[in-house]
């Protein structure tokens, strides 16, 4: 917590964003404490906690109670993260230090090898070593260390050593949902939760830090900082100047910022330039703040186009489907030629590079360009810092 400046912060807010049953994605508001700021486009950072039921799997499986406290002291380099010379309730020492779900890595997996005696266990841990093995049955299906330990009784790893070859547990980061010019005590992020069949096929699997959040109630503390974004992932300082933003699922985070801080803009009376909005979702009932979004419409704030990619009846539609609709790549390429901004947020691994490849697809049309000179088009917008992405993957 020291490294990031982290501080106590407390819930003000957490709804259901979802009307369908099936999946769920949360508004969590925090009240910030005095004296403590952030602009459109920055990050919360949440030092999250393992949830009480995945803490007590390890006690039970290395017969601890979490109620006792221990001291730790230094034997290697990798217990950097870990409180130590000093007493901790073993409890909060799982709960807030380490990842527990992390799939086991080699070393792990060589170490629960080295204390295992039992001659066919130990053949089948050295098994899952091999290339392919280690990709199929443990990468693919999140195999823990954990769940190795519960599934091979006789292994004799102490919990020190357990513990010490956990990696540390790592902040996560969610972008700001809110415009200071609103809400400037109270940020919101919105949360889509992380939870489905486990792919080990056992039980369900819960993301820590995203049902963390989910299962906080008002008046809750966590402990958080405010991440100031890096990038040109800001409105440009002229209004004026119009902009397209990509946000589909959660990716509308940010944008929800820009338009609150559009809002506000029109009503100070300062002329704003078009802003076209592409979100997506899988059909009406997984839609999140549709109401807001109709309003800022009406007002003339926004322009929003919805992709669904699961409405029953219509063929799957992301947004980059969207945009590559022959008006629609015109309009695109016009506000870009018109010296707008485009910004991306979401998954990284696949929708980004879509869009910026019907992006590159749309120049080439309307321009009638080749691909090389489309993307010194977009190489050019990158540079002018008219092209800003927030994306991350998984
Ligand atoms: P983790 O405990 O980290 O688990 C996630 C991992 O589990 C992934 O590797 C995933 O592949 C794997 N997994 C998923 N399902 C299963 C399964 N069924 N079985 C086994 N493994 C599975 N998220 C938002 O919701 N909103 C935001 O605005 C947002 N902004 C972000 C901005 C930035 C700059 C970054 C880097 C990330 C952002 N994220 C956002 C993502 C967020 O930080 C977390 O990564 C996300 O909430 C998942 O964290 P978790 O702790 O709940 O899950």
């Amino acid at each position: 917590a020291r490294a990031y400046n982290a501080f106590n912060a407390r819930i003000a807010k957490n709804q259901e964003l979802r009307r369908s049953i099936e999946g769920s994605t949360r508004h969590i508001e925090i009240k910030l404490p005095e004296g403590v700021t952030y602009r459109e486009g920055d990050h919360l950072g949440v030092l999250p906690r393992n949830r009480q039921s995945l803490v007590n799997r390890v006690l039970q499986r290395f017969q601890l109670n979490g109620n006792d406290y221990v001291i730790l002291t230094k034997t290697g380099l990798s217990m950097a993260h870990l409180p130590l010379d000093q007493p901790v309730k073993l409890f909060e020492l799982l709960s807030t230090n380490v990842e527990l779900q992390e799939a086991a890595t080699r070393a792990q997996l060589r170490e629960l090898i080295a204390t295992t005696d039992c001659p066919p266990h130990k053949k089948e841990l050295e098994a899952l070593l091999e290339e392919q093995a280690y990709h199929q049955q443990i990468l693919k299906k999140r195999i823990s260390m954990l769940d190795l330990l519960e599934q091979y009784e006789a292994c004799e790893m102490t919990f020190e050593r357990f513990l010490e070859l956990l990696p540390p547990l790592k902040v996560r980061y969610y972008s700001i949902s809110s415009s200071p010019t609103i809400q400037p005590k109270q940020p919101s992020i919105t949360v889509s939760v992380v939870r489905g069949a486990a792919w080990s096929g056992k039980a369900e699997y819960r993301g820590v830090a995203s049902n963390f959040l989910a299962e906080t109630t008002v008046g809750d503390s966590i402990v958080m900082f405010i991440s100031a974004q890096q990038s040109d992932f800001q409105l440009p300082t002229n209004p004026a100047i119009p902009i397209i933003m990509v946000g589909p699922g959660v990716g509308i985070a940010p944008f929800r910022g820009f338009l609150q801080a559009r809002h506000m803009l029109k009503n100070k009376g300062e002329q704003l330039g078009e802003a076209i909005l592409y979100f997506g979702c899988r059909n009406e009932s997984d839609d999140i703040y549709v109401e807001e979004l109709e309003h800022y419409e009406q007002e003339g704030i926004v322009k929003v186009y919805k992709a669904y990619s699961r409405k029953d009846g219509q063929s799957k539609e992301y947004v980059q489907h969207l945009m590559g609709q022959t008006e629609r790549a015109q309009e695109l390429i016009k506000v870009l030629d018109q010296n707008g901004h485009f910004y991306i947020c979401g998954d990284g691994s696949k929708m980004a590079p879509d869009v910026e490849r019907t992006l590159l697809m749309a120049y080439q049309v309307v321009h009638d360009v080749n691909e090389s000179a489309a993307k010194q088009w977009l190489a050019g917008l990158k540079e002018q810092g008219r092209y800003a992405m927030d994306v991350w993957a998984g």
